[in-house]
């Protein structure tokens, strides 16, 4: 196997003024492992898991979920796995799930949806707690609003690893973040102290702060222009997260876009999430700027 060390350089990228800059990948569907070289990233840093999902039969399916995050980090290595929690209702419906107009943006979807279905988060947990024990596995929990949600899904965990225990199954807890996607969390990042890590998503975060539906074309040009609000509350979550000392990156869209990539960087982001097919120009964007978000070629 290959050593870590060349594995994790892969997954970094140097500005201009020698700072290193962590990239990692989303995925979306399981078939994407064969196309990516994993040596290229630092591990994934979104794999959203509706997708991998045909039916709400699939969602309760603890051996189909295994088998996938296996998949996952046998593809990783070494390097860290983040999955998401179903994230169903708003835009991502499944036939029997997640298709109510009480499950829209602003309803039932995330983790109100798992906290409402137990079934569903506690069938994802407990598929989660067994593959943990076989990588660097992260959860990443959807559509976060207060602590208490955190907590509370926290405690299915431990509660289902303690059962699977008894059982006699081998389980490990995996560290356990936010999705930073939720105005009203982002601004109060220093309430989550139970949560290990968090990550913005830009692509409902920016939604919410423009009050402009992300699929609506007819209110596209607001929801393109709140990226300087947007970029504000990251800097304010960056700040909040590096007083917790806990990790933060982004997994949005924003992050796969060379246009977004200087904001990003002078609010304090170090660690981007990237669409695979645009590592490549997020790479070389990164490159030529200095830390700050500056461009190098510009500064005398
Ligand atoms: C986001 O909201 O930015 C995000 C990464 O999640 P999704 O697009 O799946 O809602
Ligand atoms: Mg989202």
């Amino acid at each position: 196997s290959r050593p870590i060390a060349s594995r994790r350089t892969g997954g970094t990228v140097k500005t201009a003024d020698g700072l290193a800059i962590r990239l990692s990948a989303i995925i979306n569907d399981p078939v994407e492992f064969k196309a990516i070289d994993s040596s290229s990233f630092a591990g994934i840093g979104l794999m959203r898991t509706e997708f991998l999902l045909t039916s709400a039969a699939d969602a309760v399916d603890e051996a189909r979920h295994y088998d996938i995050y296996r998949r996952a980090l046998d593809w990783a290595g070494e390097a860290p796995v983040t999955v998401r929690m179903l994230d169903l209702g708003g835009d991502k419906t499944l036939p029997g799930l997640g298709a109510k107009k009480s499950e829209s943006f602003m309803g039932l979807r995330g983790i109100r949806l798992l906290l409402a279905r137990p079934e569903l988060a506690r069938a994802q947990a407990r598929a989660l707690l067994r593959a943990a024990v076989h990588g660097d596995l992260g959860v990443l929990l959807p559509m976060v609003t207060i602590p208490d949600e955190f907590d509370a899904m926290q405690a299915f965990f431990e509660e289902e690893r303690a059962a699977l225990v008894r059982r006699g199954l081998q389980a490990r807890m995996p560290e356990i973040g936010i999705m930073v996607e939720v105005p009203a969390a982002a601004l109060m990042l220093d309430r989550f102290s139970r949560s290990d890590f968090f990550s913005f998503g830009t692509n409902d975060l920016a939604q919410y702060l423009a009050a402009a539906a992300r699929d609506d074309q007819s209110v596209s040009a607001l929801y393109d222009a709140a990226t300087p609000a947007v970029c504000r509350v990251i800097a304010q979550g960056v700040a909040l997260a590096e007083a917790m000392k806990k990790p933060i990156g982004i997994c949005g869209e924003m992050a796969s876009d060379p246009w977004h990539i200087p904001a990003l960087m002078a609010a304090g982001l170090r660690h981007f999430s990237v669409a695979p097919n645009r590592a490549a120009d997020i790479r070389s964007t990164i490159g030529g700027l200095f830390s700050d978000g500056r461009a190098a070629a510009e500064v005398k």
